[in-house]
């Protein structure tokens, strides 16, 4: 089993559904709403505990209901919570509007994710027993930089989605084995709108990059051996929803059992196209066996 840490952060997904979205200054009826669990640590956690990884979630939910909803959403999942601290204020949310074409615009509201600045009591040990640190940018710079550097003090592998996307800093591209931007990522981080301009710009920085490139599949690039393309599975997508997280999650599961790496891309971009069919985050995540069947 894959022993997988995972840094990050817990949001509870305020979704509204409108036919056209406000302007500013305007009310709009809309038709539907939903709360659910995510969150990008939360749903890479949850995705790679579907998948048949040991999963440790490290974080904050915030002393609400939110919170309760969120940490029994990761149990149910099967992702140990007891470092994931419950602190004073409230929980992450992320409010998203989602029109009638399905376009949406979001605002992240940090709330508990923005008090994590460091490690806590017994963190460095999680991050020490695990294969691999899983880590995206929705909290503090300086908690992801602490958890890459006890990492990197373990030798435990390091598993960066570049998002939301910023300058990185040169210390956190030194402590990153495995980079994953989506296309827009890529192109923010290096100017480049070539995905493989950007990943073979990016391996000046860390030793190996996949970019995720939506329906097209993914692009694997490292510094010792030639690229690799993977197609994504034809599918119906209904909701894209979490695809890159629920990829990252499968990804890492896959590496750590020992799967070579063309495999483990083609397993995990299976995980992912079966996410994109169903609707929602977490929900659309898939369970290995499904995971399994799908990759044949
Ligand atoms: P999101 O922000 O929605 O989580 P993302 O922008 O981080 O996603 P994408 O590159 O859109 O990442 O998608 C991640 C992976 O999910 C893709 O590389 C692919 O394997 C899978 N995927 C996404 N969309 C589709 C699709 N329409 N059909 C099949 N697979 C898809």
């Amino acid at each position: 089993m894959t022993a997988i840490a995972v840094l990050g952060s817990t949001n509870m997904d305020l979704v509204a559904y409108v036919p056209k979205a406000p302007r500013l200054g305007e009310t709009v009826t809309g038709t539907a709403f939903r709360a659910v669990p995510g969150g990008k640590g939360a749903n890479q956690a949850v995705a790679a505990a579907r998948c048949g990884g040991e999963v440790v979630m490290i974080g904050a939910v915030g002393a609400d209901g939110f919170g309760v909803r969120l940490r029994s959403a990761l149990a149910e999942a099967g992702v140990e919570t007891a470092a994931l601290r419950t602190v004073e204020g409230a929980s992450g949310t992320a409010h998203i509007t989602v029109d009638g074409e399905g376009a949406n615009s979001i605002i992240v509201i940090p709330g508990a994710n923005g008090l994590v600045t460091g490690l806590e009591a017994g963190d460095d040990s999680r991050i020490g027993a695990a294969d691999y640190l899983l880590l995206q940018l929705e909290l503090p710079l300086e908690a992801v930089l602490a958890g890459a550097r006890a990492a990197r003090a373990h030798g435990v592998r390091t598993v960066l989605t570049p998002a939301p996307v910023q300058p990185l800093p040169p210390e956190l591209l030194d402590l990153t084995d495995l980079l994953v931007p989506n296309e827009h990522e890529a192109a923010a981080l290096t100017g480049l709108t070539d995905p493989h301009a950007a990943a073979r710009a990016l391996l000046q920085d860390v030793p190996e990059v996949v970019v995720t490139l939506g329906a097209a599949g993914v692009l694997y690039a490292a510094r010792d051996r030639r690229p690799l393309t993977v197609p994504a599975p034809r599918v119906r997508a209904v909701d894209t929803t979490a695809a890159g997280d629920t990829f990252v999650g499968a990804l890492t599961v896959a590496l750590g059992e020992g799967r070579p790496v063309p495999e483990a891309l083609r397993w995990a971009s299976a995980a992912a196209a079966l996410s994109v069919q169903r609707s929602g985050a977490q929900d659309s995540m898939p369970t290995r066996a499904e995971t399994e069947a799908f990759a044949l």
